[in-house]
């Protein structure tokens, strides 16, 4: 059984581990450095990526978490945990991963009020589609040449991955589909 760790500094990680152990991992949230490493994957769930990225500082561990994605560690980010890993954010600097080469624009997507659920096309795997809830959603507005685009909506990609590091700006785990986390797994 795959052992999956859900940071838990803050935000949406209940629902991932739950999606995760309905894929068939053993999930737990995790919080330090020792818990992080000592699991095969990690999730970066959605909340608010400021705080998070500032929890990472003051917790110690922004760089030492991007050496170990940067070497191959398996990492799942949604939403804020999307933006976490990104390069750059247009207009703002806040701490980041900067391990994924696509640069976002945070709640692009629209407020809080203006959240919506779709089904998109997904290229990961045959099943083809994804459910996806859209939150406060970051879009993704530049892609590097390593970046394999899974799922696209109005023109633009929504589901990215480069090598160990897969990315949504939506939510899949808050629908009843456990395609992504599937996905996740057998990256890892
Ligand atoms: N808007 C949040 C941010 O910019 C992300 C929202 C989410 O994770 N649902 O960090």
């Amino acid at each position: 059984m795959k052992s999956i760790g859900v940071l838990a500094l803050q935000g949406g990680f209940d629902p991932h581990l739950r999606a995760l152990r309905k894929a068939g991992a053993d999930a737990r949230p995790v919080k330090t450095w020792d818990e992080i490493r000592g699991r095969q994957g990690l999730v970066i769930p959605g909340g608010e990526s400021t705080t998070i990225g500032k929890l990472l500082v003051l917790h110690g561990l922004l760089d030492s978490l991007k050496e170990l994605l940067g070497d191959g560690f398996p990492v799942f980010g949604t939403c804020a945990g999307l933006i976490l890993l990104s390069q750059r954010v247009v207009g703002r600097e806040q701490p980041l991963l900067g391990v994924l080469d696509v640069d976002v624009a945070r709640n692009a997507y629209g407020r809080q009020t203006e959240s919506f659920e779709t089904s998109l096309p997904f290229e990961g795997t045959e099943k083809g589609s994804v459910p996806a809830v859209f939150i406060r959603a970051p879009q993704i507005v530049r892609t590097g040449p390593g970046v394999q685009i899974l799922s696209v909506y109005e023109d633009l990609p929504v589901c990215v991955r480069q090598k160990n590091i897969l990315a949504a700006a939506f939510h899949p785990e808050l629908t009843d589909s456990a395609v992504l986390h599937d996905y996740f797994l057998s990256l890892v």
